[in-house]
């Protein structure tokens, strides 16, 4: 099967996170990254082959060879690849290969760039820049649909302010601005935006509730030997636990499956279907974790108005839901409802001798 082929939503209710490192630094670590993204739940890998760097003498990227590796990761873990492209020249060769384009920052207003990359056929994301308008960013990514972009994803990544305790200011009025003027997509980048690994978690919260469809967060195993942005990188176990609570919607699972070849006819390996297991437990365990917190609320208010805690045919509803979900056996479903009602009734309190 053609994964590449499947198409992933970002937007209209579906949520992205785009995660990997700043700067694709070999093959072996973009593969262990990849497999270590995909594990916590990322919808897409990212990583820079061509790195706009604020001084020459620093690592200027691996160039055209790596994005080989990067998309070879990507494909290994079921993930589309986002990367950097800084120059027209870049645009074809780079499209040839890259699932998303990205526009950096820094060239959010390159107009030529621009023109290039809406006319290449590939989703594009393109950051705001850090002296750019709400106004003028919405003007460049008018430049990336008139070339003929279809797909275009706009990414804020923090704005020069005077305040230097974060690498840049999060511009959350900005983003709440232009959701107001645009239908496309919107991202946050909480590492760019903070420069500070332990500021993430808590811009991600707060570009969440501005609405954003998806973050690009960089992610590293082993920050302090990082050749690029160490300090903001969030450790892959961080990552999980951002994912967990952003947690991806049913149907971007069932997506996800999709993507994993989990198709009949396909034979994936195990370390995919392995990922993709990964990610429905996860989301099983939050929505167990819901459900108990609701069985402590309905005990509270059976207390209150002096019901017993325990309900026969209550219990029998509840398992009949159960036995009604396509694609489980009866046995399975009568196993899973009894446990749950097992649970609830534990964090409920309710105990054989005591309760009525
Ligand atoms: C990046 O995402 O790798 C990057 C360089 O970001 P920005 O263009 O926002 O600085
Ligand atoms: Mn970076």
């Amino acid at each position: 099967m053609a994964r590449a082929e499947t198409p992933r939503r970002v937007g209209g209710g579906a949520r992205a996170v785009i995660a990997g490192p700043c700067t694709v630094e070999s093959e072996e670590q973009i593969g262990r990254l990849a497999r270590a993204v995909a594990r916590a739940g990322a919808t897409a890998l990212r990583g820079g082959v061509f790195k706009p760097r604020t001084s020459p003498y620093s690592f200027q990227g691996h160039g055209l060879h790596a994005l080989r590796w990067l998309k070879e990761a990507g494909e290994s873990v079921g993930l589309p690849v986002v990367t950097e492209v800084m120059a027209p020249a870049q645009v074809g060769p780079v499209a040839e290969v890259a699932d998303v384009l990205q526009i950096g920052a820094r060239n959010c207003q390159n107009y030529d760039l621009l023109k290039e990359a809406g006319a290449a056929g590939r989703p594009i994301l393109l950051k705001r820049g850090f002296g750019t308008t709400v106004d003028e960013w919405l003007a460049s990514a008018e430049y990336l649909l008139d070339a003929g972009g279809a797909e275009v994803m706009l990414c804020e990544r923090g704005i020069r302010t005077f305040e230097h305790a974060t690498r840049g200011t999060l511009d959350l009025g900005g983003l709440l601005a232009a959701r107001q003027l645009t239908h496309l997509p919107l991202l946050a980048d909480p590492s760019h935006s903070s420069g500070r690994r332990e500021l993430v978690p808590g811009l991600s919260r707060a570009a969440w509730g501005a609405g954003v469809d998806g973050l690009i967060v960089e992610v590293h195993d082993a920050p302090d030997s990082a050749w690029c942005d160490g300090p903001q990188a969030l450790l892959p176990e961080d990552l999980a636990r951002l994912c967990d609570e952003f947690c991806l919607l049913p149907e971007d699972l069932e997506r996800l499956c999709d993507e994993f070849g989990l198709l009949p006819g396909a034979t994936p390996s195990i370390e995919r279907v392995r990922t993709a297991i990964d990610a429905v437990d996860r989301e099983i365990a939050r929505l167990v974790a819901r459900r108990l917190e609701l069985c402590r609320r309905v005990a509270e208010a059976k207390r209150a108005a002096g019901v017993p805690l325990r309900d026969a045919a209550r219990e029998q509803t509840v398992t009949a839901r159960y036995l009604e979900t396509p694609g489980m056996d009866e046995g399975s479903a009568r196993r899973l409802a009894e446990s749950l009602i097992a649970m609830g009734l534990t964090v409920e309190g309710w105990s054989a001798e005591g309760a009525a």
